[in-house]
């Protein structure tokens, strides 16, 4: 007979591995199933925003994470120009940058420390639910059984594809970063943001790692000029200036950014979904792992809930209302300063502009890291800042 856990978590990146700790805080009976051996790589800036390490609190990873971590306190947004613009990261928590091999294997131990079961090297096919649980199919032929099952596989679409839960190829950026090393000056901790020699929208990252070390790369919104990631980073590093003399170490690595949550299935029956699986990536920043983590505890929260009160209809849509309200808004806000705002004129004009108002400097900042609640940011009131913040400028500069 085939053992029926309280929960399956299919995939264990932070997403999954989240889900799966906050599951067993709670006495649950959890699989963690990963088709890789860890720790393992995945293809990322390594970027981890205030939103992440929030979370990473409440796991009681922190001190753990930033000790293995580049302290980061400050972003810089460069112009397409080369002009650039700086501001310190407000608030208790700052952000880290932090290798995903180290990081990911940390978040997995937890859950494992806090009592998940995990199974390496299970590639999982497909979900198929029934009435008192679902069974989670493999490659193999092997099957594994539970009430609850949370898919967390990140941007790899096949068993939401084969599950019937995803009908076609959603929208995805297009990404590839590499590791450097010696670089000639050392960074400071910050995340710089360029906008020079990228495909537009889209952005290229220079990391720190260390002072000497960094992760580096582009992300952009395909379109029919913009070629492929690895091309669109050879170019950016062929651009930025702060990489000369410095040591590519491994290969330039692409993959893609799934940033469809607007439009993303959320569920199925007995079945919820999370992070990167749900298109829970900024469309503006392409940054994820906040995401990830915070969309695994509501998960686990919720399958803690329906185990209780019973998993019916109203229980799954109830999970997919909850995600909408806490993350509807920033997503259809940062879509919105991607499609209007990251253009180059534009960027060439606001770069300088905060340079001398503090206000946008900081309202830059919040959007960047997802900080910012944009209610009250509609298209209108942000175009009429603008045009204050421009007057301003003009006002200051007639007195220069
Ligand atoms: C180049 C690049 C740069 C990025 N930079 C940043 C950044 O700086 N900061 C940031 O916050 N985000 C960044 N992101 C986004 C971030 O990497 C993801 O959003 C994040 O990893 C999502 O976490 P997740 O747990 O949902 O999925 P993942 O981390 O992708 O984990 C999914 C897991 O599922 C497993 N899996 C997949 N399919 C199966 C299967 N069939 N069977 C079993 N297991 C399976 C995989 O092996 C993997 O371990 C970047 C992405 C890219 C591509």
């Amino acid at each position: 007979m085939v053992h029926v856990h309280d929960a399956v978590v299919v995939g264990a990146g932070p997403g999954g591995s989240a889900a799966a700790h906050f599951l067993c805080a709670q006495g649950l009976d959890v699989l963690l199933l990963d088709r890789a051996e860890f720790p393992r790589d995945k293809t990322c800036g390594d970027g981890l925003t205030p939103r992440a390490l929030r979370v990473l609190e409440t796991m009681d990873l922190l001190p753990e994470v930033s000790a293995r971590a580049c302290a980061v306190e400050s972003y810089q947004v460069v112009a397409p120009n080369g002009r650039s613009t700086t501001a310190a990261i407000a608030g208790d928590h700052k952000a880290l940058v932090i290798p995903r091999l180290t990081l990911d294997d940390l978040i997995l131990r937890r859950a494992i420390a806090s009592g998940a079961t995990f199974e390496p090297r299970v590639a999982v096919t497909r979900v198929v639910p029934h009435t008192r649980g679902a069974q989670v199919q493999t490659t193999t032929g092997q099957t594994y059984a539970g009430r609850m099952v949370i898919v967390a596989t990140g941007a790899a679409t096949n068993v939401l594809k084969q599950s019937g839960i995803l009908t076609r190829q959603p929208q995805a950026m297009l990404a590839a970063r590499a590791y450097f090393e010696d670089l000639r000056q050392d960074l400071p901790g910050t995340f710089q943001l360029r906008f020079d020699g990228v495909p537009s929208p889209g952005y290229g990252w220079v990391f720190p790692l260390s002072r000497r070390t960094a992760n580096v790369g582009v992300g952009f919104m395909p379109t029919r000029q913009s070629g492929t990631a690895v091309h669109a980073f050879q170019h950016f590093t062929h651009v930025a200036r702060t990489l000369d003399g410095a040591r590519r170490t491994g290969p330039v690595k692409g993959y893609p950014i799934r940033v469809d949550f607007l439009h993303a299935p959320t569920f199925a029956e007995r079945t919820l979904l999370v992070g990167e699986a749900a298109g829970l990536v900024n469309p503006l920043t392409g940054e994820g792992i906040d995401y990830a983590l915070e969309s695994g505890k509501m998960a686990a929260e919720h399958v803690v809930r329906g185990l209780v009160s019973g998993v019916h209809q109203a229980w799954l849509t109830d999970y997919d209302r909850l995600l909408r309200a806490r993350f509807e808004n920033i997503f259809r806000f940062s879509e919105w300063i991607r499609d209007w705002y990251c253009k180059p004129p534009l960027l060439n004009l606001l770069v300088p502009l905060a340079n001398r108002q503090p206000e946008l400097r900081q309202q830059l900042a919040n959007i960047v890291l997802g900080e910012r609640d944009p209610h009250g940011y509609g298209p209108l009131t942000m175009a009429a800042r603008l045009l204050v913040y421009l007057a301003r400028h003009r006002g200051g500069r007639s007195h220069d």
